[in-house]
């Protein structure tokens, strides 16, 4: 943070702290007290099956709403959370909100499962299946309802050990979704050796899909590719009807983007969800009600 000697030989420090180091260390400091605050919460987006239009399950998304700053956009302050060791702390705060809301839809009769992000570092915490079974039990919530999303870099990475903890939490019921696929540097044939339920192509290649064939033709791909594996398969991203009836048409199980809905705090999905015919049970012959 400080950096520099004088030409003399005589250390004369000058601070090198930028803004943006400066707001790095500001965030990092006030982290946990942000979510004992509550400033730190989260949405979620829905996500539909492709083919009825029915909410198949919500991913939650993290926020930040700073007193100073305004909003801050995950991206900004989940990698620094991974690197000042709190990722784990921000992983479990986010799931339990995940799990509570569940369990509230359950209590109203409505099985609907959450997606929750895991970030790469998650997965070499020894004791992540442990804290993931913990809360389910805490929120009396059955692991069919939970779904976790990983990136291709956290399993590729370390195969081998990342395959027990998959194992592990696979045991646990859950699901288990690969975010953001075609991103990393994995192949299928990688996934077919973890786990794996579903995959979710990455935005970038599904938001260019109207307008580009190569977009198109590498989400064709991924589609057959994955079916052909027994995985399902979700686009994230999809903005317009075009792309949705590409995405239909190729027979894409599930689709998630601005054109479905923006990610919503709790209280507006709840409206978003009546306004819509039926919740459809996501979990095979849990009774389900009709909204
Ligand atoms: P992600 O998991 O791939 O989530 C999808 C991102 O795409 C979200 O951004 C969402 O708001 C955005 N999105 C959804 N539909 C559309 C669309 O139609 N068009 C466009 N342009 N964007 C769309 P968000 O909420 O800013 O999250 C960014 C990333 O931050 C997430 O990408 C995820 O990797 C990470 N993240 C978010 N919440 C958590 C969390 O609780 N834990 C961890 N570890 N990571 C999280
Ligand atoms: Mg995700
Ligand atoms: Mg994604
Ligand atoms: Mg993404």
């Amino acid at each position: 943070l400080l950096a520099g000697a004088g030409k003399s030989g005589v250390a004369s420090y000058h601070p090198v702290l930028d803004q943006q180091s400066l707001r790095r260390l500001q965030l990092g400091t006030e982290l946990e007290q942000a979510m004992a605050d509550g400033d730190i919460s989260v949405v979620f987006q829905p996500i539909i099956d492709a083919r009825t239009s029915d909410i198949v399950s919500v991913e939650t998304l993290v926020r930040w709403a700073h007193p100073r700053y305004g909003s801050i956009a995950p991206d900004e302050f989940i990698h620094l959370a991974e690197q000042i060791g709190r990722i784990g702390l921000l992983t479990d705060y986010v799931l339990d909100l995940a799990l509570a809301r569940c369990r509230r839809w359950l209590d109203q009769d409505i099985a609907l499962s959450v997606a929750v992000n895991l970030s790469a570092r998650c997965l070499t915490e020894p004791d992540l299946v442990d804290r993931v079974r913990r809360a389910l039990r805490r929120h009396a919530v059955p692991g069919e309802l939970l779904i976790l999303e990983l990136t291709e870099g956290s399993v590729v990475d370390d195969s081998v050990r990342s395959g027990t903890v998959l194992a592990d939490l696979h045991a646990l019921g859950l699901r288990l979704s690969m975010d953001d696929f075609g991103t990393g540097y994995s192949s299928l044939s990688q996934l077919r050796q973890l786990p794996i339920d579903e995959v979710k192509i990455d935005k970038s290649f599904v938001l260019g899909m109207a307008t580009s064939q190569g977009e198109s033709f590498i989400a064709r791909s991924i589609i057959e590719l994955a079916h052909n594996l027994g995985l399902r398969v979700v686009a994230e991203g999809v903005e317009d009807e075009l792309t949705r009836n590409l995405l239909a048409e190729m027979g894409c199980d599930k689709l998630q983007g601005f054109l479905v809905s923006r990610p919503l705090p709790d209280q507006r999905l709840e409206s978003w969800i009546l306004a819509r015919t039926g919740v459809r049970s996501a979990v095979p012959g849990t009774p389900h009600r009709r909204l």
